[in-house]
């Protein structure tokens, strides 16, 4: 069973900005992403926010296929920062790996 960790966001934030509070799950990103990336950004995004820190890890691979190309965040109707917010958590990741 996933195990919430509300401490998780500030990790994923350190000096970075991450916010997804304004997401209402409406599916837009999901239908308009070229790269057809079914968990980016609002499933994992929703993780993050609930602190559940294993089910981010399990999509390193996803985070990192990410285009940036925006798509999702010119026509997301909540104003998320969507690819801000990817950025943040690859950098989430390689501190993970490098332990810094
Ligand atoms: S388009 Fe925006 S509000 Fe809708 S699910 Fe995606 S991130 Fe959330
Ligand atoms: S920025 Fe990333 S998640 Fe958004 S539409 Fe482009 S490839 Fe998909």
């Amino acid at each position: 069973m996933a195990v919430a960790r509300p401490t998780f966001i500030d990790e994923v934030r350190q000096s970075e900005q991450f916010n997804a509070a304004a997401c209402m799950n409406c599916g837009v990103c999901t239908a308009i992403c070229p790269m057809g990336l079914e968990h980016l950004p609002r499933e994992i995004f929703r993780y993050v926010v609930l602190g559940m820190e294993e089910e981010v890890l399990k999509e390193q691979e996803t985070v990192f296929s990410c285009l940036l190309c925006k798509l999702c965040e010119e026509n997301c109707p909540a104003g998320v920062h969507i690819t801000e917010n990817v950025r943040s958590l690859r950098h989430y990741f390689d501190r993970k790996a490098f332990r810094i």
